[in-house]
């Protein structure tokens, strides 16, 4: 298996090192390895060991990410490798973010897929989506695969994240213009919840989402709402309160829970809570949406300012779209949208 020094880490006394890639800043000893168990620290230099591992390609519609206000109807070529700085105990991909925690040979069903190959792979889509699993972890394949497609053509790259960024990883992606567009997971708005369920911590999400909400990088944020961690009226104003603060123009998608992993125990949430969640959203932000559902409107872009219907979808899918410029073609209102 190919090992590659990572970046964003400080060589310290005794072989020791700290990984400085996500908030976590794991010091590592000698042997071991981070909270993520996808880097190794050997002889005090710290390995990625997940750089390549590539899995589960698919060509999909943007919306499926999802992202409603980016590149409207594009392809992208999705993937993710094994590996995550979070346990969430309700992961819906746990087979492949948690394997490197639980399984002795994580990487068995990857092969190496060099950057080269993963532009390749992509050559009929219109941008990439490091998806699936966190790509924090894999930020070193990721910048590689990034790099190789602007030397080649100019396409877009988005991350699908819980925004657990440290700073300096957030400095590099700004820095070095990176990234067009994330999405992050926006899970709770406490740091109780953040711990019990994903062994976590909030403050470093909510801030690295002040900060994007500041650039030129496309934000949108989603909420899985589970039933009795985050479902009542009370959780659902703070988090709406949380975000109209940042920006009322960030896209909010409320998701569906469903049972998995280790909370297969729990129903999914019902139509009445999702109902009531948009309710909520739609009172203070510009751009609120049900996924995973099928209620009628709540997946369709209106202007914020006169009500038009702008973008039609169904199933994440669009099916109407009214847009040929960032405004609104009946009362010009500006859109938060990039087209
Ligand atoms: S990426 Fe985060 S969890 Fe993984 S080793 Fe680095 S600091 Fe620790």
């Amino acid at each position: 298996m190919e090992l590659k020094e990572a970046l964003l880490y400080e060589k310290l006394e005794n072989q020791k090192v700290k990984c400085n890639l996500c908030s976590f800043h794991c010091l590592i000893e000698n042997g071991k390895m981070g909270v993520c168990k996808t880097r190794i620290n050997k002889n005090g230099v710290l390995y990625t060991l997940n750089y390549g591992r590539a899995n589960g390609y698919s060509i999909e519609p943007i919306e499926k990410k999802p992202f409603f206000h980016f590149h409207p109807s594009s392809e992208v070529l999705s993937f993710g490798t094994p590996g995550c700085n979070f346990s969430c105990l309700n992961c819906q991909n746990y087979f492949m973010s948690q394997s490197t925690k639980e399984v002795e040979n994580a990487y068995s069903q990857t092969r190496f897929t060099s950057p080269e190959e993963i532009v390749k792979a992509g050559r009929e889509a219109e941008g990439f989506a490091y998806t699936y699993t966190e790509p924090t972890v894999f930020f070193e394949y990721s910048r590689d695969c990034i790099l190789e497609e602007k030397r080649k053509t100019n396409k877009f790259h988005v991350w699908v994240s819980n925004g657990f960024y440290s700073e300096q990883l957030l400095s590099k992606i700004i820095k070095e213009d990176l990234l067009d567009a994330v999405r992050i997971d926006l899970k709770f708005t406490s740091e109780e919840k953040y711990a019990e369920v994903c062994k976590a911590r909030f403050n470093p999400v909510i801030e690295n989402i002040k900060k994007i909400s500041k650039t030129s990088v496309h934000l949108e944020l989603i909420n899985l709402i589970i039933p009795g961690y985050n479902d009542s009226e009370q959780d659902l104003e703070k988090l709406v309160d949380l975000i109209h603060g940042i920006d009322k123009a960030i896209p909010l998608h409320f998701l569906r829970f469903y049972p998995y992993y280790k909370m297969s125990n729990i129903q999914p949430t019902s139509d009445e809570t999702l109902k009531k969640a948009f309710k909520i959203g739609m009172e203070k932000l510009d751009y609120v949406y049900i996924g995973n559902a099928s209620i009628k409107g709540s997946e369709d872009t209106l202007c914020p300012n006169c009500k038009t219907i702008l973008i039609k979808r169904k199933g994440m899918i669009v099916v109407e779209n009214n847009l040929t410029e960032p405004f609104c073609p009946k009362c010009g209102n500006k859109i938060n949208i990039k087209l």
